[in-house]
């Protein structure tokens, strides 16, 4: 399940995961190490931030028309989905990662969808 990388050290195969110890060199594999995980975390990370920031403002610039809204709702749903953790299983190390993105989606999400359920019951 946890994908092989070479050691940079010595191009043995090991695991990925951190801390994992090269048996040919005795190198030690750091947090972002030899895998295309790094530029996948930094994209989440920006997206998972910045995505509910921008649905937030999204509808509330359009709160005061209604059909502007629904298009908004839905641009929401799908950002939503683009960043949702479910799309990036891959680049938890941790279980404490997990949790802090899921915890961060699902507070965002919620909040927005109550905020969309308020403006939608005026
Ligand atoms: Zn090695």
């Amino acid at each position: 399940m946890m994908p092989l990388i070479k050691c940079p050290d010595c191009d043995y195969e090991i695991l990925s995961r951190i801390g994992t110890i090269c048996p040919n060199c005795g190198h030690t594999v750091s947090y972002f190490e030899g895998n295309k995980n790094r530029k996948k975390y930094g994209k989440f990370f920006a997206l998972s931030l910045i995505i509910p920031f921008f649905s937030f403002t999204m509808i509330l610039l359009t709160a005061p028309f209604k059909s502007a809204l629904t298009i908004a709702t839905i641009v929401y749903v799908i950002l939503a989905y683009i960043s949702s953790p479910l799309r990036f299983k891959e680049i938890f190390f941790t279980t404490f990662e997990k949790i802090f993105f899921w915890s961060i989606w699902l507070m965002s999400n919620a909040l927005l969808v109550t905020m969309l359920y308020n403006l939608f019951n005026k």
